[in-house]
């Protein structure tokens, strides 16, 4: 059983030194460290952060043989007794011991072997590592070397921290304070946090939770947190058709820092990353209760419920997951509905969270390029690595997975079915039994709910049109409604650049700004011979009552060389969608949207 010892008592060097011990079983010793951490799909090469690594039987070092840029080979000689020393290759002579017995060497073969080197924690996100004097988190995907042979063997935990500093780990504890997984994947599931942080206790159906503030005691400041955090845990469980939660515990930690969003889910926790900023708006408190439940509802879907390309996790590539609209886009259409379905919250809250994301949906020209399963099979190269470009080539399985599920919820429902009876399908045919489902899987799940999802649903997934979003919300007696934009659209976006410049920061596909010869990075002086100071300053793009778009001329800057351009705009375009109650719906729309709304059938 290979330990792990996780050392932060030196927590101003931010280095983690890690050592770990193991008996060698199979020559020679092969050890990798995973390229990516699931639920992230991103490489994003952890071993950049690993340094000193050294590989010692005894008071012998071995050689290391690298083999790519995170897996390395130690060649082992075994006891010649042992029946797996059978081509094994000899270890490679060490200076001052090419005189040693062979009989010594075939013993101390036996010896176990400690793996040890220091990994740099400087990263705080939900996926990477940060220690310092107030803290420590690790995700130990980018942490831990995984020992070829010992993947599905008990790995146990120990932490060397500072003085009154205290543990946070989401794994069984050990009487000798240590914790003990079992296995490699549930070792890497499983992150740390310590500190001198509060930790609060509470239950969701019997089963005991944690929650874990580093920034602020939230628990402590908001004396309702707990209960609504419960009050949603629960309302997960109902939805999956559950009587308790998936894990035996759970522990729920929060980074509340300045500002930033993020969330990663495990088996058994859920790490959040939150800003002050955000948490002092007035849907802040909302919005982090339904990432609290879109973590939450994890534990089911994509986790214990979990695509068959991520089934068993390959840790040192991509797997090409079609299905990711699924896992994400699913979950954050749900996640909205949670908070009022645990009866917090006005359906008006939800009808603006909807809004909001349809908004941003119509707001993406990049979804009539690319579809949902290609959006989902190329999380690994666009999603996670957003440029200039990105609004206009791509759109996101998390925004357009949930518009989907947004239809198809309707969908159903019209055949007298809905969402959850399909989650909690999915959930009884193949996560409860640790099954992976194929994108096939679910497609006939939907199916047999209501027939002609076999067809429209895979055309849904594979089209780069929008699904029929305002027929099916008539159902429910509601209608989008577009705010009208105030500026003639010209498709350029500026930000404040250093030394007070302007620079383009985005060019529309197709726009008059990307037709008149216009470029991300471009400098805007001045338009129409007025010099721009900042980036509210384009008095020439306001709309004046019974003018015509204008032609503007514009000064610009590219690579130090000025320029002079003109641009036709053209007339004004909606500047965002609202989701509003029609007056006129039939009277039973009422009664079909309450219901909806908190996620009843
Ligand atoms: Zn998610």
């Amino acid at each position: 059983m290979p330990e792990v010892r996780l050392d932060l008592s030196d927590p101003s060097s931010q280095l983690v030194e890690v050592q770990i011990r193991v008996q060698p079983r199979l020559g020679p010793l092969l050890l990798s460290l995973p390229a990516w951490t699931p639920g992230s799909y991103l490489i994003r090469d952890y071993v950049r952060h690993l340094e000193r690594l050294r590989v010692c039987q005894g008071h012998r070092e071995l050689p290391l043989e690298r083999l790519g840029p995170a897996q390395w080979r130690v060649p082992l000689e075994l006891a010649p007794d042992r029946p797996e020393a059978a081509g094994a290759e000899p270890v490679a002579a060490e200076p001052g011991a090419a005189d040693a017995p062979a009989v010594e060497a075939s013993v101390a073969a036996a010896e176990p072997i400690t793996i040890s080197y220091a990994i740099l924690a400087t990263e705080l996100t939900v996926r990477t590592c940060h220690l310092n004097g107030d803290h420590g988190f690790l995700a130990l995907a980018a942490v831990v070397l995984q020992v070829q042979g010992e993947r599905w063997s008990p790995h146990q935990l120990d932490l060397v921290l500072p003085p009154h500093w205290q543990p946070f780990v989401p794994l069984p504890p050990e009487a000798d304070g240590r914790w003990l997984a079992r296995d490699y994947d549930q070792l890497v599931d499983s992150p740390v946090e310590a500190g001198p942080h509060p930790c609060h206790s509470f239950t969701v159906f019997g089963v005991p939770h944690r929650w874990v503030t580093w920034g602020d005691d939230l628990p402590a400041q908001d004396g309702r947190w707990l209960a609504d955090v419960t009050a949603v845990c629960e309302q997960c469980c109902r939805l999956m058709g559950e009587a308790a939660p998936a894990a035996e515990h759970y522990l729920f930690l929060l980074h509340l820092i300045d500002q930033g969003y993020g969330g990663l889910e495990h088996d058994a926790s859920s790490v959040l990353l939150y800003g002050r900023q955000g948490l002092a708006r007035p849907e802040g408190r909302r919005k982090l209760l339904q990432l609290v439940g879109h973590e939450y509802l994890h534990q089911w879907n994509v986790r214990r419920l979990r695509p068959c390309q991520l089934s068993p996790i390959d840790y040192d590539r991509p797997s090409v997951v079609p299905s990711l609209w699924f896992a994400e886009g699913v979950t954050s259409y749900l996640d909205q509905f949670l908070p009022l379905a645990a009866g917090l919250g006005s359906e008006q809250d939800l009808l603006d969270d909807l809004g909001a994301d349809l908004s941003r949906y119509l707001l993406t020209p990049g979804r009539h390029i690319q579809s949902l399963v290609h959006s989902s099979q190329e999380a690994w190269v666009k999603l996670y690595r957003q440029d200039a470009h990105s609004t206009d080539n791509q759109i996101s399985y998390y925004l357009k997975g949930a518009m989907l599920a947004l239809v198809l919820d309707l969908h159903l429902r019209r055949h007298g079915s809905w969402l959850g009876a399909v989650l909690q399908q999915l959930w009884s045919r193949f996560g409860r039994h640790g099954r992976g489902y194929s994108q096939q899987d679910l497609i006939e799940a939907f199916a047999s709910h209501a027939a002609d999802l076999s067809t429209l649903l895979p055309l849904w997934l594979e089209s780069t049109e929008d699904p029929p979003i305002e027929k099916y919300l008539a159902d429910l007696g509601l209608h989008v409604i577009a705010e009208p934009s105030e500026t003639w659209f010209t498709g350029l976006q500026l930000e404040q650049a250093d030394r007070g410049c302007l620079r383009l920061r985005r060019v529309e596909r197709h726009s008059p700004a990307q037709q008149a010869g216009l470029e991300v990075g471009d400098e805007l002086i001045a338009i129409d011979g007025h010099r721009l100071t900042n980036v509210e300053s384009l008095p020439a793009l306001t709309r004046r009552p019974g003018q015509q778009p204008p032609q503007l001329c514009l000064l610009t800057a590219r690579h130090q060389r000025l320029q002079e351009r003109r641009l036709q705009a053209e007339l004004p375009r909606p500047q965002s969608w609202s989701l509003q109650i029609d007056p006129e719906a039939a009277a039973d729309c009422g009664a079909r949207r309450s219901r909806w709304a908190r996620l009843q059938p």
